[in-house]
């Protein structure tokens, strides 16, 4: 797993000539295979947490380093391919490709990255890690809400991520669905040893972490 520690890390927008600070000088550490939850209410900054912590976005001042260097520049071709082979995402929509099924959803990052097309072996193993060995070749319109949400779990694994950043993965499953795919993720953080940030709003998943963070304005209070 990734050693990730943010250092007075702050993001601001100017918007209608005013300047909003959704971050506000967040000094956060990771452990190496550690599985934390963040919660907060709407409007906290933990989105643009995880987007600035996954170098979708960059911050306004402070830092992130990853086992203790930053990540490479963003005009850099190597921050794309950072970016790909270290961090995993998971949204609360799956995103899956509807015409594709399980399997090819889940090797789609690996076809991106130009890898082998005929290794399937990993993405195989790892829909089978997610409970959906017998599902293989369903689109994910034969498949439930939960299932679909675990093909984006795999697909999420697929690179062998050191840092999983998951945004609301339950929050559009039924609470005993979405307890499923949390408790997922905490045994696939332990068996792969890989850092992992989730935020929900759910206290009752937030309660099973191994750490709790809970951010407001901008803050972890
Ligand atoms: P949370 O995930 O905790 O609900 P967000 O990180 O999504 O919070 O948003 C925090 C604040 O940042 C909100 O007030 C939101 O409107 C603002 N914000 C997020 N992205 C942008 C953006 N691209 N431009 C302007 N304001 C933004
Ligand atoms: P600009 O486009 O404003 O000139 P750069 O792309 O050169 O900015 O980035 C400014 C600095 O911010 C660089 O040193 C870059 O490495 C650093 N940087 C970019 N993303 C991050 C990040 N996620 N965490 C910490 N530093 C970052």
């Amino acid at each position: 797993g990734l050693d990730v520690t943010t250092r007075a890390l702050s993001r601001s927008y100017v918007r209608g000539g005013r300047t909003i600070e959704v971050l506000r000088a967040i000094d956060l550490h990771l452990d190496p295979g550690s599985f934390t939850v963040l919660t907060g209410p709407s409007g906290a900054g933990k989105s643009t947490l995880l987007h600035l912590l996954g170098t979708l976005d960059r911050p306004t001042s402070g830092e992130i380093l990853y086992d203790s260097l930053p990540p490479p520049d963003k005009r850099d071709r190597d921050l794309a391919a950072f970016r790909r082979t270290k961090i995993g995402f998971i949204f609360q929509f799956h995103h899956l490709l509807p015409e594709f099924s399980a399997l090819e959803n889940v090797l789609m990052p690996t076809w991106i990255s130009g890898k082998d097309r005929e290794d399937t072996s990993w993405a195989r193993t790892l829909l089978e890690e997610v409970g959906l060995g017998d599902r293989l070749d369903h689109k994910p319109s034969e498949l439930s809400g939960g299932e679909q949400q675990r093909v984006a779990v795999a697909r999420a694994l697929v690179m062998k991520p050191a840092l999983l950043l998951a945004d609301e993965p339950t929050g559009n499953l039924d609470s005993h669905t979405g307890l499923e795919v949390f408790t997922l993720l905490q045994t696939l953080s332990s068996r792969f040893h890989m850092t992992c940030l989730v935020t929900t709003h759910n206290e009752t998943l937030a309660k099973k972490a191994d750490r709790h963070i809970a951010m407001d304005d901008g803050q972890i209070r």
